[in-house]
């Protein structure tokens, strides 16, 4: 298939990880991009690079995707900057796990913040434009974790179920309006993710893990493009990956 070349594609999460990998596949493939998270510094560096070693425009905005206010700019940048959005990779998140018991309120709610109403923001900004282009795809980062609970994930596993609820719910809503809707679940990946994990055994073993059996960045960007790169009827739902040697959950 070739059907990302000039597509405009928002990622937020896009200075770090998979967000930072999927921009550099589709920047390589001809699409135009609009990179969001909060550091700048980060996000400059990664869209000088891409637009000097790929013939592709690549901007990028500040956004904390927690501000409903940041979202809504970063949606009008994106248009005001390319004059559509063809697809938006609601990629940004967090994951310090913690057991239940220890009560990290803090944590659960930024979680809460980041993983779920981060994304439902930018469903609320951008569905509305892609409903009047006839066309859009919108792509969640989720995880297994959204299908499975494990210990200390629950906080965690809770946004990313919700997001697979959100996401079948945009998928039904918008049957026949040109809309996509495709959720991203990862097993391990070797990104900077675990280590803002302030539980410290729960931190080791989940980078334990990462490191023995991780997917790379790269390997979930594959399956973002893949998931992009579709005939304008073909919606790829749902792609779950781990790698081969993941056993756990
Ligand atoms: P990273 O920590 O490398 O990336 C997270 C990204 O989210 C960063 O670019 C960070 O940028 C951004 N981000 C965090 N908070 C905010 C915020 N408030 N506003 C805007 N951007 C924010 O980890 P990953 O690449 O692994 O994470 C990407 C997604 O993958 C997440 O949704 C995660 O839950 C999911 N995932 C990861 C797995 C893994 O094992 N790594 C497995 C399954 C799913 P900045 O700090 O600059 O704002």
């Amino acid at each position: 298939m070739d059907n990302i070349k000039n597509k405009v594609v928002v990622i937020t999460g896009a200075s770090s990880g998979i967000g930072k990998e999927t921009a550099t596949l589709l920047a390589e493939k001809g699409a135009k991009l609009v990179l969001a998270a909060r550091r700048e510094d980060s996000l400059k560096e990664v869209a000088q690079a891409l637009e000097s070693n790929y013939s592709t425009e690549v901007t990028y905005k500040k956004t904390d995707v927690t501000k409903q206010k940041e979202v809504e700019e970063l949606i009008d940048f994106a248009i005001s900057t390319f004059g559509q959005i063809d697809v938006l990779f609601n990629n940004a998140g967090l994951m310090p796990v913690s057991m239940l018991r220890d009560g990290k309120v803090d944590e659960w709610e930024a979680m809460i913040d980041i993983n779920i109403k981060g994304a439902l923001y930018g469903i609320k900004y951008a569905l509305p434009i892609m409903e009047k282009q006839k066309s859009g795809h919108i792509i969640t980062t989720d995880s297994v974790a959204g299908h499975f609970t494990g210990e200390g994930s629950s906080v965690y596993s809770a946004t990313k179920y919700a997001m697979r609820a959100v996401m079948e719910g945009l998928r039904v809503e918008e049957v026949g309006k040109g809309i996509k809707s495709t959720l991203i679940s990862p097993g391990h990946a070797q990104t900077e993710l675990a280590n803002k994990i302030s539980d410290p055994q729960l931190r080791e073993a989940v980078l334990k893990s990462e490191a023995e059996t991780g997917l790379s960045a790269k390997d979930v960007a594959h399956a973002v493009v893949y998931s992009i790169d579709t005939p304008d009827n073909v919606g790829i739902n749902e792609i779950i990956l781990r790698s081969i040697n993941q056993r756990d959950y």
